[in-house]
């Protein structure tokens, strides 16, 4: 810790605590640092006054009287990013990625049957057709009936693509 004398540009003069001169640097660019008898954030550092007892000099009488030291809490150093949260959003991004993998494989390896999905699994299932593999929609009565039926197939989250 060090501590500055400090000037407002009102010119109040009191003492501040620092973890170090990087840190007062960077919360008094911030705003951070108030004069503790107007608040004005415009703070400098004084010119250390030498801390001798010379009470008869000239320059200390023109200074104003000295106010009482004022402890300045440092601030807060911005809370670190809660790491929790960033694990979440990498998960995330992991997801959203492979879904637009399958997507792409989907797309590229089954037939689009549209809303037709649920006629033609069911058709299939039962043989009527041969067996191939189809992407499309249904509803969600759809959806129950096939899975009543014993008809296989997956609900997958069907992502934008990345172009649009
Ligand atoms: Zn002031």
């Amino acid at each position: 810790m060090i501590v500055f004398d400090l000037r407002c540009s009102a010119g109040h003069r009191f003492e501040a605590w620092f973890r170090d001169s990087d840190t007062f640097t960077a919360q008094a660019a911030a705003g951070e640092v108030g004069c503790p008898v107007c608040g004005d954030q415009k703070v400098e550092k004084a010119l250390m006054a030498p801390r001798l007892n010379l009470r008869s000099h000239a320059r200390d009488e023109a200074a104003p009287a000295p106010t009482a030291a004022a402890e300045v809490p440092p601030a807060q150093p911005p809370a670190p990013a809660d790491p929790a949260a960033e694990r979440l959003m990498a998960v995330q991004g992991e997801v959203m990625k492979r879904l637009r993998e399958i997507r792409r494989e989907v797309e590229a390896n089954c037939d689009f049957v549209g809303d037709r999905f649920a006629d033609e699994a069911r058709s299939m299932h039962l043989g009527e057709t041969p067996a191939r593999p189809i992407y499309g929609q249904t509803t969600e009565a759809e959806a129950e009936s096939l899975r009543e039926d014993g008809v296989p197939f997956a609900a997958i989250p069907w992502l934008p693509r990345e172009d649009g």
